[in-house]
């Protein structure tokens, strides 16, 4: 099974997987890469290959379950939703129960997913001075430039990098298979090259409500009846509703524009209205668009807005 369920970085696994047969584990990792490039699912993997006996992640033993499935009482995540940084009490927390030997494993294994602020960093530090024999430490970062020098220096590193486009591909349509060509090329372009990125975006774009994909058609195809029954069926909606909605269509438009300017496509709706209308057009759809949040922002009925869009717009 090895490291195959993290996608691409094929000579990080190759290095992993070599040295883990040799029995070589540091007691500290430092796992980087860009959001979405797959951070924690190689640090569960890291952690399964660690405790499961085979030295690599079987993915079958019941020690690797616990482990993906975040149920080993040795596999600790050390985090802080409440705030941005991992508080320093935090860490003193973790500190003292670093001494505490592991419970059923041969190791102890840390995750610290999150940014650690100068002071927390100073006193993760002192761990990282004199770990214990069973200690291993998983830092996972977007930044490894923000960690000390002290720390980084101590750390095996683990560079994540962009995935092939094919294999990028591969993975979309089997998580999106209903995903259409030009959106799964845009959120690829988009994601850089990472899996999470790409899912992010297209999941995203899976969230627009129905009257931005119904405007999108009805501006790219000049038609006026969609337009029209779009623009009916919102004159009820709420005015922060609206205008939340219009504010998501002149980012669409935006979108389109850069996208004339030769620059990737921001959303595949955007990129249909790109090759449909003209720069002057979609300029003056937003300028049409402003000046509606300006009147629903003034009072205006929402009704009167969306008629005056469904003749402004067609
Ligand atoms: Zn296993």
């Amino acid at each position: 099974m090895s490291f195959d369920r993290l996608l691409g970085n094929e000579r990080l696994k190759e290095n992993l997987t070599q040295s883990l047969r040799k029995g070589r584990i540091s007691h500290f990792y430092l796992i980087s890469g860009p959001q979405g490039s797959g951070k924690h699912t190689l640090a569960k993997l890291l952690s399964a290959a660690i405790l499961c006996g085979s030295h690599e992640p079987c993915l079958s033993c019941t020690v690797c379950r616990k482990v993906m499935e975040n149920t080993h009482p040795d596999v600790i995540t050390v985090e802080d939703p409440e705030h941005k940084n991992v508080a320093v009490k935090i860490v003193r927390q973790f500190r003292e129960d670093v001494f505490v030997r592991p419970n059923e494993a041969e190791y102890k294994i840390y995750l610290l997913p999150q940014e650690l602020g100068i002071e927390g960093q100073n006193a993760l530090l002192k761990i990282l001075e004199e770990p214990p024999t069973y200690g291993v430490f998983i830092l996972l970062t977007d930044n490894p430039e923000k960690l000390l020098p002290t720390i980084r220096s101590r750390c095996t590193e683990l560079k994540l990098t962009a995935l092939p486009q094919n294999i990028l591909r591969s993975a979309l349509q089997k998580d999106f298979p209903d995903a259409a060509e030009p959106a799964l090329s845009a959120a690829i372009l988009r994601s850089g090259g990472f899996l999470g990125q790409a899912r992010a975006i297209l999941a995203d774009a899976q969230d627009y409500p129905p009257q931005t994909t119904q405007f999108a058609e009805s501006f790219a195809k000049k038609d006026a009846l969609l337009l029209l029954q779009t623009m009916v069926s919102m004159e009820k909606w709420k005015r922060d509703q609206l205008v939340e909605v219009l504010s998501q269509w002149v980012e669409l438009l935006e979108g389109a524009l850069a996208c004339r300017a030769g620059m990737p496509a921001a959303h595949p709706l955007a990129a249909n209205i790109s090759t449909a209308r003209s720069a002057d057009q979609v300029r003056n759809a937003i300028s049409c668009l402003q000046k509606s949040i300006d009147y629903a922002q003034r009072n205006i009925s929402v009704a009167a807005v969306c008629g005056y869009l469904s003749w402004a717009l067609r």
